[in-house]
């Protein structure tokens, strides 16, 4: 599952750290690189498993057994307020309290 999408807003509001730097979306399960990036875990998978696995951002040659997951950043965006990307649709909660309502949907 590569990032999670927001919206307009949500995106001026937050960090830009935040952001994975390959997929542009909101980091989902942060992972660090070895050049202090952060990408989600499936979009750096999807990078070392390509032939050439490069950092989008500065072109460091990334390798498995130098990044790691980023338990900081994680647990700073699990607080993060987030709006639902459906229009018109007033809900917003924390970031884990969306993913958890994404995983789930109920109908209602
Ligand atoms: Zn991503
Ligand atoms: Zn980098």
């Amino acid at each position: 599952m590569p990032g999670t999408k927001i919206t307009p807003e949500d995106r001026k509001k937050i960090d830009k750290k935040f952001i994975c730097t390959s997929c542009d979306m909101l980091l989902c399960t942060p992972m660090q690189t070895q050049c202090g990036h952060l990408m989600c875990f499936a979009c750096l998978q999807t990078l070392l498993e390509s032939s050439n696995p490069r950092c989008p951002t500065d072109g460091t040659v990334l390798e498995k057994e130098k990044v790691y997951t980023d338990a900081f950043t994680k647990r700073e965006l699990n607080g993060l307020c987030l709006h639902c990307t459906n229009q018109g649709c007033p809900w917003h909660d924390t970031y884990e309290a969306l993913k958890v309502s994404y995983g789930g949907k109920k109908e209602m």
